[in-house]
């Protein structure tokens, strides 16, 4: 992981919601967008109050109508986030938004242009001490009618590589842009400039990082459903992320934008650059040695400590003994299986051997009890009561599948418990 970029910070909120930092010394944040009209007041509430609970930061909403910016009048009073108005096209949804109480602005280089109505938004903004985002997209941002001259002139600056004349257009298009916030001394700026296409935009951003100060807001557009655009989008931010750029992201899915911020959230508790707030699970990938119905016990761990369980403990479901002790002495809470029965360690102390069908019932009741020693302060997350000596995976175990197959896993040499 490189050290993260320095750059300007720029702050949203107000005493109700409180206040989300981007850039500067700020932890890096989560956003989404609502997929609900804005008019719609009481959806549009709900699926920000849904977005929050996941771990969103901030929650964009769009503004194309001014039935939209007139509803923003009462969602403010009830988001528990800072919100952000998505502005295309008609430059008065910025100004009403403002006058509305938003909390920032995006703005669209590609589609408000104008330099006098770009100066009335900037002068609203500043007024009311809000930042903007600049937002550049792939697909808004190359006037057409002159595309092809525009490309030839500027793709030579980035001669060579895939997507050279779209990373220029982007850039140059930035630059033109900010140029009218500096003239107007307006430095409470973010920058974004996405695409689909994950290598352009790591390239995009990597390049922009270099020549602006500004905080950066990392995405990747139109990445599809949530199968591929995970992809897409880890690939790209997780690159980002990890050679220390981006201050704060979005990730894009066809799809409910819970799964967004769920999945923000997991690459910044990947990544170190958010504490998690709920279990960590360790599932093994499985292979022929598996003893019980893997995929479906971990599906259904997952889901029953993700509500149960309010600790960051980390949690490993492990197929069959070749990995079993290893993870038992790292995980806080491990069961592994053998001969359809699962073995189950509490930070590292073996505390019970159950048949398959009563292992998720007893992991949960391993998990609250070892939270609530946590809560009373009697445990500390990531403590090891024994040490584990793992089996010889060649000497006693082979390949372990013949031990276990011989039917009784309490065989099985792991140390003292
Ligand atoms: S823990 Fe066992 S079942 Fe799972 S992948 Fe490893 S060897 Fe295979």
């Amino acid at each position: 992981m490189l050290k993260r970029r320095a750059c300007r910070k720029v702050t949203m909120g107000d005493d109700r919601v409180g206040r989300v930092s981007i850039g500067g010394d700020a932890p890096v944040s989560v956003q989404s967008m609502c997929s609900v009209y804005t008019h719609d007041v009481e959806a549009c509430l709900a699926e920000i109050h849904k977005l929050a609970d996941a771990g969103a930061d901030v929650v964009r909403v769009a503004v194309p109508e001014r039935k939209d910016t007139e509803a923003l009048i009462e969602i403010m009073k009830h988001t528990p986030v800072p919100i952000v108005a998505d502005v295309h096209f008609h430059y008065k949804r910025a100004l009403e938004a403002v006058a509305a109480g938003i909390h920032k602005i995006r703005l669209n280089p590609g589609n408000i242009s104008d330099r006098d109505q770009v100066n009335e938004v900037i002068d609203a903004c500043k007024e009311a001490g809000i930042p903007i985002r600049i937002g550049v997209n792939e697909g808004s941002i190359i006037e057409r009618k002159d595309k092809q001259k525009r490309m030839s002139e500027l793709g030579k600056y980035f001669e060579g590589h895939r997507s050279g004349h779209l990373l220029a257009i982007m850039i140059a298009k930035l630059e033109e842009y900010i140029d009218i916030f500096h003239d107007r001394d307006f430095r409470d700026v973010v920058i974004s400039a996405k695409s689909m296409d994950a290598t352009l935009v790591i390239d995009a951003y990597t390049e922009i990082a270099k020549r602006f100060e500004y905080p950066l807001h990392l995405g990747v557009t139109h990445a599809g459903t949530r199968e591929t655009g995970s992809i897409r989008s880890i690939a790209a931010l997780g690159t980002l992320l990890s050679n220390g750029i981006g201050d704060t992201i979005r990730i894009s899915y066809a799809s409910d934008p819970v799964y967004e911020v769920e999945d923000g959230v997991e690459l910044l508790c990947a990544l170190d650059k958010r504490e998690r707030t709920g279990i960590e699970l360790i599932a093994c990938p499985t292979c022929g040695r598996i003893q019980v119905d893997l995929f479906t016990l971990v599906e259904e761990v997952k889901k029953t400590l993700e509500n149960d369980i309010s600790v960051p403990m980390k949690v490993a479901v492990m197929g069959c003994v070749v990995n079993g002790p290893g993870e038992a002495e790292g995980a806080d809470v491990a069961v592994f299986a053998g001969n359809k029965r699962g073995i189950i360690y509490v930070q590292g102390e073996r505390v019970a051997n159950v048949p398959e069908e009563e292992i998720l019932d007893r992991l949960l009741v391993e998990c609250t009890a070892l939270e609530d020693k946590i809560n009373r302060g009697e445990a500390k997350l990531g403590q090891k009561n024994v040490e584990i000596i793992p089996p010889d995976p060649i000497g006693e175990l082979g390949s372990g599948a013949d031990k276990i197959a011989s039917g009784d896993v309490e065989q099985i040499t792991i140390g003292e418990s």
